[in-house]
């Protein structure tokens, strides 16, 4: 394959990710074992808040008083199309029954869990569409009780506008608390909160890391860590559009890699010279984070084919995949592994990020090899039944009995074989 990297990211040190370990797995058994009066501690020291960790009713309704009428038809507009989005999602999961013999009939149910506990990031922005993505997508698969934190700004705790965004997407309980001590505390069923089965959203490294460490004791939707999006472009793709995608996505923070694919290397280099500049218009601290991003994580990757350009894109398994290519038909059917697609130059991320539909809770870090994002379907169990009638017990158990003898198991042998003398004809 003929690849040229016109800039490169140095490797990320392993030290960074032991560091960050080791202070998330202290917390958790530190509040595993104190409860409730350590997560308060880590939150006076870690957030600077001292206040209220349950959103009363009383609180609930005064934020959302406070937020201005234009702001909450925005968080309407995006909550419908989310909403709508996610109920498509369920009218596709399957049930099944089938007969597979005469009298024995097997089936699949799709049962969503009893509890969910959201992540809404806000420790750097204010994530208001994180709030509709997970909580939204919980209520829409049936989910009854919906436990949502986020980090409390010091004196006023939540920002209003993610308070509403909660409120409106259908939260039970809204705890002032982020970081470790809000997954711990959602996990372990703290502050009045129903213990979560499944812990959702994206978030920091510290975030991802706890949601990681209690996988097992509780489900997790996906290793959702700092952002990443890799634009692939060619020669009909506008250097500015492309140069303003790579530059939003490393405004999420110092630590998202951008990567940019080209097969033109006139577009390539436009979009190398115009970044910096673009950065330059960013307020503070944006700016200061798209650079960092951009010096330190972002890659620039030139390819002499499309075919080429897909499979380094599949290589990378992005989060957010954008082209801005032609024939998008055939991207559309050529792509592989990412967590969401972007066709054409008319979408960008920041489409999907906040509005349009499709959950912005995606697989970082290459995790789209394996996983899609969050949807009802990792709010829902798919479980199976089967029940027979004495005919089909009948076959069923001489056949199993036999099995199991040869694997060595006689109980399971025995069980078989008490339908023979007891349940069959
Ligand atoms: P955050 O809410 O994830 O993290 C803030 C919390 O981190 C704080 O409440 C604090 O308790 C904790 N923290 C900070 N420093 C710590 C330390 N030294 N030790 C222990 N805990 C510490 O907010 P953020 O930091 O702004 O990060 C948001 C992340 O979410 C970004 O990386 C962004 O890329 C990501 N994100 C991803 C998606 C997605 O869909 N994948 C969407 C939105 C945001």
């Amino acid at each position: 394959m003929a690849v040229t990297y016109l800039k490169k990211a140095p490797r990320r040190p392993a030290s960074e990710d032991r560091d960050i370990r080791d202070t998330v797995a202290i917390m958790l058994a530190n509040i595993e074992r104190v409860g409730e009066e350590a997560v308060r501690n880590y939150a006076e020291r870690l957030d600077r808040w001292s206040g209220n960790i349950v959103v009363s009713d009383a609180d609930r309704k005064a934020a959302c008083d406070r937020v201005p009428r234009d702001l909450k038809e925005d968080i309407q507009f995006a909550h419908r199309n989310i909403r709508r989005f996610a109920e498509a999602q369920k009218s596709t999961m399957g049930e099944c029954e089938v007969e597979l013999l005469p009298g024995l009939i097997a089936g699949q149910k799709q049962i969503p869990v009893s509890s969910a506990g959201c992540y809404v990031p806000g420790g750097r922005y204010s994530h208001i569409a994180s709030a509709l993505m997970t909580i939204t997508t919980a209520k829409v698969a049936g989910v009854p009780h919906i436990t949502a934190v986020s980090p409390p700004r010091p004196g006023t705790g939540i920002p209003d506008a993610i308070i509403y965004a909660m409120d409106l997407s259908g939260a039970d309980l809204i705890l002032n608390l982020g970081g470790v001590q809000g997954i711990a505390a959602m996990a372990q069923g703290l502050f009045g909160a129903q213990p979560a089965d499944i812990l959702v959203g994206p978030g920091n490294s510290y975030v991802a890391e706890a949601k990681r460490m209690l996988f097992g004791k509780v489900g997790i939707d996906m290793f959702a860590g700092p952002t990443d999006s890799l634009v692939i472009a060619d020669h009909s793709a506008s250097v500015d559009t492309v140069a303003w995608d790579l530059v939003s996505q490393a405004e999420h923070g110092a630590d998202s890699p951008v990567w940019l694919v080209s097969t033109d290397k006139a577009l390539a280099d436009g979009v190398l010279d115009r970044v910096p500049a673009l950065i330059d218009e960013l307020p503070e601290p944006n700016a200061s984070a798209a650079r960092t991003a951009w010096n330190e994580r972002a890659e620039v990757i030139l390819c002499d084919t499309r075919e080429e350009a897909a499979q380094v894109a599949d290589c990378y398994a992005p989060e957010h995949l954008q082209v801005q290519a032609e024939d998008l038909d055939w991207w559309l059917n050529r792509l592989s592994a990412y967590g969401s697609l972007f066709l054409g130059a008319e979408t960008t991320v920041s489409f999907g990020d906040k509005t349009s539909g499709p959950n912005h809770v995606l697989p970082t870090s290459g995790a789209a090899r394996y996983t899609g994002g969050l949807s009802v379907h990792k709010f829902t169990k798919t479980v199976t039944w089967q029940r027979c009638n004495a005919e089909a017990s009948h076959e069923l158990a001489l056949r199993t009995a036999r099995i199991s003898r040869i694997e060595g198991m006689e109980g399971h042998a025995r069980a078989a074989e008490i339908r023979l003398r007891d349940h069959t004809a």
